[in-house]
């Protein structure tokens, strides 16, 4: 019963975060939800692209375009993230965190996938906000016994350090545009939601995860290496799986 409610929450708590996001990718202030094709107001049973789809009304009224399929994964992301939190560990004051601290992630998906853009107005703010939690209670991943202050901002630097230099690399190697520094302030807020050792699993996964996408994309011939995908949704999917999963990851990555 608590999963189910955590998910339509999340759906309903990410109408909102998703248009703000797409608000602040295109520097526009966040006025009624539009169609992105034509601007026209969308009705409010069309706010969620979710609902849309679902009710067979996945079409701008006005220009008959479908609602991006970007936004339902933003939607659906969120939601599926935060039944799933309240499944595995309940409501505990540490779950409730994490399923807050995963609410960028997810709007930053949307609009990475939607432009390959991670926009400051979003990443920032959550940089900011999540530092001083992190000082004072440790990282927000559920089920984590004993902490210390400096797990969040070691976790950070980490993240930070490690996508730097695969920005760095992949500017020499394949040019510019292949990691963003958008990328390297996501690898750093996603640093502190895990803290240090976790930051570890979570580059790991990222990695994994990137270049088995990256691979596919390659061999189904969608584009050169440099417009494969933005690497965004992989470094959200892997925070997510290791907020999830932290405890099996570590038993089968480290032993024990
Ligand atoms: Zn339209």
């Amino acid at each position: 019963m608590i999963p189910l409610l955590a998910f339509l929450l999340g759906l309903l708590v990410a109408v909102p975060a998703v248009h703000l996001a797409e608000a602040a990718m295109t520097h526009r202030r966040a006025g009624k939800p539009r169609c992105p094709y034509c601007r026209t107001p969308l009705p409010p049973r069309q706010w969620s692209t979710t609902l849309a789809y679902l009710t067979g009304q996945r079409r701008c009224p006005a220009c008959g375009k479908p609602l991006r399929l970007q936004r339902l994964v933003g939607e659906v992301g969120l939601a599926v993230t935060w039944a799933l939190t309240a499944h595995r560990f309940g409501l505990t004051p540490r779950s409730i965190a994490a399923m807050l601290a995963v609410l960028p992630l997810w709007m930053i998906t949307v609009t990475d996938l939607e432009s390959r853009l991670i926009p400051n107005r979003v990443i920032l703010p959550a940089l900011v906000l999540i530092a001083l939690p992190t000082l004072l209670w440790g990282p927000p991943v559920p089920g984590l016994e004993g902490w210390r202050w400096w797990q969040g901002p070691v976790g950070a630097l980490l993240g930070f350090v490690a996508m730097w230099v695969l920005a760095t690399l992949g500017q020499l190697l394949v040019g510019e545009g292949a990691l963003g520094a958008g990328d390297v302030k996501l690898a750093a807020y996603a640093g502190f939601v895990v803290g240090y050792p976790l930051v570890i699993e979570l580059l790991i996964v990222t990695f994994v995860l990137g270049g088995t996408g990256g691979l596919l994309l390659l061999l189904a011939r969608r584009g050169n290496l440099r417009s494969a995908m933005p690497y965004g949704p992989y470094l959200v999917l892997g925070t997510v799986a290791v907020l999830l999963y932290h405890v099996e990851l570590t038993r089968w990555l480290f032993g024990g």
